[in-house]
């Protein structure tokens, strides 16, 4: 095969070369369990990047989520407004507990969700009632975009109802200088294979809150009592992440702002490349506050202006072997979960229709960058 025709992946992980290092202690000191050093080190790190107090190492970013949920209260009968444009992991864990997702659509600058809509749903839960069941509001950063985080809190001060965020996509993102996570009540990150760093598969819950983070390591080894015996009193989860996957994190974790950097770069050059062409618009930071770590670059092509859609440049590149893929199905629009409220306002039905991710590694080479820009600028120039 020819080195052009490699197959280029959307986010491949790229390792720092430290976390053999980290993997090799956990074996030489048999700490091969879902706990030890790297998960205390580890969660030391994070809490420390995104400038939280205290920090769960868990097994992955839905059990993360699912923690949050339960920690909340969140159960049978309660409502959870939640942002419907981003991938099912969001919404499942609202499901588990018995609850109702209330799914709110996105504005038009951050993708994410619209304050404005939030404010309208609350409003109207409150008119009907219903206000009392809201336990939660969760929302997400989605391709490391900072949501619209000053109106979100505001709103979620009104009408004192807790923030999560889902900052899996958004580890190294910032918000007026502060960490994405560092927001909510409690915050969720991911570290999943095609993430920003990765532990091949883990999450972490995040908190201001020592006794949150607490609970959440008991609820997550199994929830056993402090007995000389195996005695419960609460139903447990097996959540941790384990210490060898630990190591992995920390390698990574040394590296982020190096990642950042790089998926910045790789923003920067499909966008001073293609920004020039009539149809094709990318997902600009609103103003000075916003700053995304460029997780994965999207593009908005104008089929009227272009003549091709997204689905023919996506079958194109496939056919060069370079990964692409469409945007999240928002979730209202999802056969699970089609028959929940949901406040809309066309936003991510119409980001759905039109909208591409492109190959973001961190990893890219300068070579593999114009590869895919010629490609690319063949198909929408042409
Ligand atoms: C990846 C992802 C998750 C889930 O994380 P896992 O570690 O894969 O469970 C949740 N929310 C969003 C927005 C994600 O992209």
């Amino acid at each position: 095969m020819l080195t052009n025709e490699l197959r280029v992946f959307l986010s491949p992980p790229n390792m720092s070369g430290n976390e053999q290092k980290y993997i090799n202690e956990a074996f030489d000191q048999n700490w091969i369990a879902p706990l030890g050093p790297n998960v205390d080190a580890f969660e030391e790190d994070l809490s420390s990047y995104c400038n939280v107090r205290s920090t769960a190492a868990l097994s992955s970013g839905t059990a993360a989520l699912h923690l949050a949920m339960i920690l909340l209260g969140v159960n049978s009968g309660d409502e959870v407004m939640v942002s419907t444009f981003t991938f099912s992991a969001t919404v499942n864990p609202i499901v588990y507990q018995g609850a109702m997702p209330v799914f709110i659509d996105s504005e038009t600058t951050t993708w994410n969700m619209d304050p404005e809509l939030l404010r309208e749903a609350l409003m109207h839960r409150k008119k009907n009632g219903n206000l009392n069941k809201v336990k939660a509001i969760v929302v997400v950063h989605l391709y490391g975009m900072p949501a619209k985080m000053a109106e979100i809190m505001e709103i979620s001060e009104e009408f004192g109802i807790p923030v999560i965020e889902d900052a899996a996509e958004a580890l190294g993102s910032t918000y007026s200088n502060k960490p994405l996570g560092s927001f909510g009540k409690m915050s969720i990150l991911s570290f999943n294979g095609n993430k920003i760093i990765t532990t091949s598969g883990g999450g972490a819950l995040l908190a201001n809150d020592d006794e949150l983070i607490r609970k959440a390591r008991f609820l997550a080894t199994q929830a056993r009592d402090n007995a000389p015996h195996y005695q419960h009193s609460h139903i447990g989860y097996n959540y941790r992440m384990s210490n060898v996957l630990a190591g992995i994190g920390r390698g990574q974790l040394e590296v982020i702002d190096e990642r950042v950097k790089q998926k910045r770069e790789v923003y920067s050059y499909y966008y001073q490349q293609l920004c020039g062409i009539d149809g094709i618009e990318f997902l600009e930071e609103p103003d000075g506050r916003f700053f995304s770590n460029r997780w994965l670059t999207t593009m908005i092509i104008d089929s009227k202006k272009i003549r091709v859609n997204r689905e023919i440049i996506q079958e194109k590149l496939e056919k060069v072997n370079i990964e692409t893929r469409p945007l999240w199905k928002p979730m209202h629009l999802q056969p699970i979960f089609k028959h929940y409220p949901k406040y809309l306002n066309s936003v991510s039905e119409k980001l759905f229709d039109v909208g591409l991710c492109l190959p973001s590694g961190s990893d890219l080479s300068d070579d593999t960058l114009e590869r895919i820009l010629g490609h690319l600028k063949e198909i929408l120039i042409k």
